[in-house]
């Protein structure tokens, strides 16, 4: 009798340790801050400087929330 993990996990991209999928990890699909500004960094460079504190006021290409019940189309 064993029931699945609750957590669902899957390699960072950037440093291939299991990193959570769940809401809870802000960061995913990596495994913390790190490898997420690591990974914007490769395209942010020579473009944009990395954002630290303005998360939230550049979210025009930010992606809706997944977990949006109701996506409209
Ligand atoms: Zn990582």
């Amino acid at each position: 009798m064993t029931t699945p993990p609750r957590t669902r996990t899957a390699p960072c991209p950037q440093c291939r340790q299991p990193a959570s999928l769940e809401t809870s990890n802000r960061f995913r699909p990596f495994c913390g801050e790190r490898c997420k500004l690591l990974d914007l960094g490769e395209w942010f460079a020579g473009r944009y400087s990395i954002p630290t504190a303005e998360d939230d006021a550049t979210s025009e290409e930010t992606p809706r929330d997944p977990e949006d019940p109701q996506r409209l189309q």
